[in-house]
């Protein structure tokens, strides 16, 4: 049986290591961007919301490519900021930030936040581009609280500061976040679709 491939499009290796182990129980030969010396390609963001920007990331690439495309555009959504910084999270508090500066940054501005009005939630939107063909987009969800230090070393992006209920940062998690995160919960229902495009 010939195997099919799906590209991967980001450039995130955290996304795309979380991706990777998420796909591992499917036929799919999961490809990167540097399979196809894209790694240094960047799409702008434009986006208003992570559907558009995961759609633009998943058609672009596709049309490069030929192949099958999976993309991810996923944010952090803080009550206390009205939501923000939602779709802009990978360039909160300036463009050359490191991730752990901007785990900085959103701690100071919720500096006098109590514990009881710190909750959050992460957002996942997965597309699937198929060259000259359809595409999808399914989405999933993490609430849990922004915590006030950084706090383990699993994981990427605002893992550290990002809490769940029994008080665990999902930097703390290890593999474990593979089972309840906004990713996980995308990829369940995105994987639904790639079985019927497999059955084609
Ligand atoms: P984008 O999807 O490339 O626009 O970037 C998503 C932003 O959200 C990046 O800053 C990521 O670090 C952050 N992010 C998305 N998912 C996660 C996650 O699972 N853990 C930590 N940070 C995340």
């Amino acid at each position: 049986m010939v195997q099919s491939k799906i590209v991967v499009a980001t450039s995130n290796q955290g996304k795309l290591n979380e991706i990777r182990a998420l796909l591992t129980d499917t036929n799919w030969l999961i490809l990167g961007l540097s399979d196809f010396n894209l790694q240094d390609t960047t799409i702008i963001e434009t986006g208003t919301s992570y559907l558009e920007n995961a759609l633009a990331k998943a058609t672009n690439i596709a049309k490069l490519t030929g192949i099958l495309t999976l993309a991810d555009d996923s944010g952090l959504e803080v009550n206390a900021l009205g939501g923000r910084p939602g779709v802009v999270t990978a360039r909160f508090g300036g463009p050359l930030l490191s991730d752990n500066q901007r785990c900085h940054h959103l701690l100071k501005l919720l500096v006098d936040v109590p514990k009881e009005k710190r909750q959050a939630c992460f957002r996942a939107v997965l597309a699937i581009s198929v060259p000259g063909g359809l595409n999808f987009a399914r989405e999933g969800i993490l609430n849990g609280y922004v915590a006030q230090d950084l706090r383990g070393e699993n994981g990427f992006g605002y893992d550290p500061i990002f809490e769940l209920q029994d008080g665990r940062t999902l930097a703390e998690l290890g593999s474990e976040k593979q089972q309840i995160s906004h990713r996980f919960q995308a990829m369940k229902a995105i994987k639904k679709v790639l079985r019927e495009l497999d059955h084609d």
